[in-house]
Parts: C-alpha cells; sequence; structure tokens
C-alpha cells in the first residue's frame, strides 16, 4: 500500500481517536440540538461509486425522522457517518452550527443512543443488559423494563433483574424471543436518556403483532427526544414528521408521508411496491401508526 492510501486508510478506520476534538457538547436541559448534514459524500475504500453523494438535511429537535429508500441506498451509511463511525470525504455534519469532528469523540457520542438491527443481547443478568454496566441503579432499570412494556415477564417467578438472559453459561438462565429482545433494548435506550434515539428497523424478526407493539412503545418513550428511524417498511414511518428518501447514496425526497405519497417519484413507487404490506398493515389495531 502505497503511504497516502495507507494514510487515507488509516483516517477512514481508525479516526476517531485520532480526529478527537477538544469540545464539549453542551448539556442542554432543554435538549435543543441541532444537526445539519452539508452535502456530505463518502464513499468507502476501495469502491468507484460514493455511499453518500452530496447529503445535506436538518433535523427538527424532537422530531421524528425517518430515513426511507431500497437496499443499498444509503441509509445505514447515513446514521454511521452521523455517529462518527466514519468522517465525510467532502462536506461537514454540524451539531449546533458546529463541525462534530470538533468535539469530543465520547461527548458527542454520548448524545445518542443507538439500536441497530444486529443489537446483541449477552448472556448476562437482565439488569446488566439494560444499563450495558455491571453496577447500576436497580430501580432505574426496573422502571425502565417496565415502560419498555418487559414489567409483567419482569413480574414472573424468576430472578428479576438477575435473571440470566440464554441458557449459555446458566442452567436457570431464560431464552427470550425476538420481541422480548427488542423491548430490553428500548429498555436500555430508556436507561441511556440520550436526547437522540436511532432505531434500526427490527421487523424481519418480529411478527406483525410483535412489530406493532414494539412500535407503540418506541413511540411513547420517545418523548420529547430526536428519533431517526431507518425503515424497511414504509407502513411504520407514517407517524414520522420528517420522511428523507434516499436512492442511490442521495436524498432524493424530504417531507411528510401526506406530502411524498402525492407528489410523482421514488416514495410513491416504493409504497406501490409495498401495498401488499399495507393491505395487512391496515388490520394492525388503530392508534399504533
Ligand atoms: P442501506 O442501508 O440503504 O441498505 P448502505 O448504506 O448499507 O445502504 O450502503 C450504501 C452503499 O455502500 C451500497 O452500495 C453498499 O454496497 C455500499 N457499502 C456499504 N457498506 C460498505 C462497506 N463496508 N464497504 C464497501 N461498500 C459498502
Amino acid at each position: 500500500m502505497e503511504q497516502k492510501e495507507a494514510i487515507d486508510f488509516l483516517r477512514r478506520y481508525v479516526p476517531n481517536s485520532t480526529y478527537q476534538g477538544s469540545l464539549t457538547t453542551e448539556k442542554r436541559s432543554d435538549r435543543k440540538y441541532e444537526i445539519e448534514f452539508k452535502a456530505v459524500s463518502f464513499r468507502y475504500p476501495g469502491t468507484s461509486t460514493g455511499a453518500l453523494r452530496h447529503v445535506s438535511m436538518k433535523f427538527d429537535v424532537g422530531g421524528r425522522l425517518a430515513v426511507v429508500g431500497e437496499n443499498g441506498s444509503g441509509k445505514t451509511t447515513f446514521i454511521k457517518l452521523l455517529c462518527r463511525l466514519y468522517d465525510p470525504d467532502e462536506g461537514e455534519i454540524r451539531l449546533n452550527g458546529i463541525d462534530i469532528r470538533k468535539y469530543r469523540y465520547d461527548n458527542y457520542l454520548a448524545l445518542f443512543s443507538v439500536v441497530f438491527q444486529d443489537f446483541q443481547l449477552l448472556a448476562q443478568p437482565l439488569g446488566a443488559n439494560v444499563a450495558a454496566a455491571e453496577d447500576y441503579d436497580r430501580e432505574r432499570a426496573a422502571r425502565c423494563l417496565e415502560k419498555a412494556g418487559f414489567g409483567a415477564r419482569l413480574a414472573e417467578p424468576l430472578n428479576g433483574l438477575d435473571t440470566c438472559l440464554y441458557r449459555d453459561f446458566e442452567e436457570d438462565g431464560v431464552e427470550i424471543s425476538g420481541g422480548e429482545a427488542q423491548k430490553i433494548a428500548l429498555a436500555r435506550v430508556l436507561y441511556q436518556d440520550a436526547p437522540f434515539i436511532v432505531l434500526d428497523e427490527p421487523t424481519a424478526a418480529l411478527d406483525p403483532e410483535a412489530e406493532a407493539e414494539v412500535y407503540t412503545k418506541f413511540n411513547d418513550i420517545v418523548e420529547d427526544k430526536t428519533a431517526i428511524y431507518i425503515s424497511h417498511r414504509l407502513s411504520s414511518c407514517r407517524f414520522c414528521d420528517q420522511i428523507a428518501v434516499f436512492d442511490g447514496g442521495q436524498v432524493v425526497q424530504q417531507g411528510s408521508h401526506d406530502q411524498l405519497i402525492r407528489e410523482e417519484g421514488k416514495y410513491q413507487s416504493l409504497w406501490n411496491a409495498q401495498a401488499q404490506y399495507y393491505q395487512k398493515a391496515e388490520e394492525v389495531p388503530e392508534g399504533v401508526f
């Protein structure tokens, strides 16, 4: 590898400890954090087409943003850049008007709770999974599980927060379903109490009833936080204030569901392609979406 290539490679893959800024993010009780993508482009090393191309977008604080688009359109890359797993090749991501690279990395990351689709629960006690730590506030963990809809299960004659998940290490560990795992993940988000929540839609693993329940819960717990969904099914983002439609690494449309469904464009064609699913979704109890 040429030296320049090696440096580029390192910058991409080990960037964040070396690119640490020194600014601390303000602790704002009003949660008035504004994030803006300004003409952001990014290409994975060794690929010829940009995964993101000139993406510009502002998030409404306290709003719900859905990121939709076909596979490979750039949704995950967008989130990875937002969470500083990579830095843009061009353009800037700003937090309250300042390039996010200027903030301390740990400080910046603490603003986000992220549930990736392939999130992992550990073969550890339930409470430790919620807090992502061995030492934690037990009362708070129990409250978060309750809010996330796991309360009934917690009341079963198990060991409460000390119940071990899975049977890998403990014979009396409990196996949990995909829907229950999602509730634990939501409880973790609640426990972190960060101003931004990012949810990579988990629907593939859930049956429609469990999915509807997770959405209802998620919608409840978001409260005044800013929520960003990566959504594979358009029906699940109808309640979002803002929808960004990705196509080929670009944001090709932005607006609410009611606006976008009337415009001729990608959203409408994705919607029509998934229409069969929505007919089924109509059977989901009222108030869920
Ligand atoms: P989505 O989340 O919408 O499915 P991604 O952001 O994962 O899309 O992918 C955008 C583009 O970047 C795709 O063309 C994909 O093949 C490419 N890509 C994603 N991850 C990598 C990677 N680690 N290395 C190289 N190319 C990647």
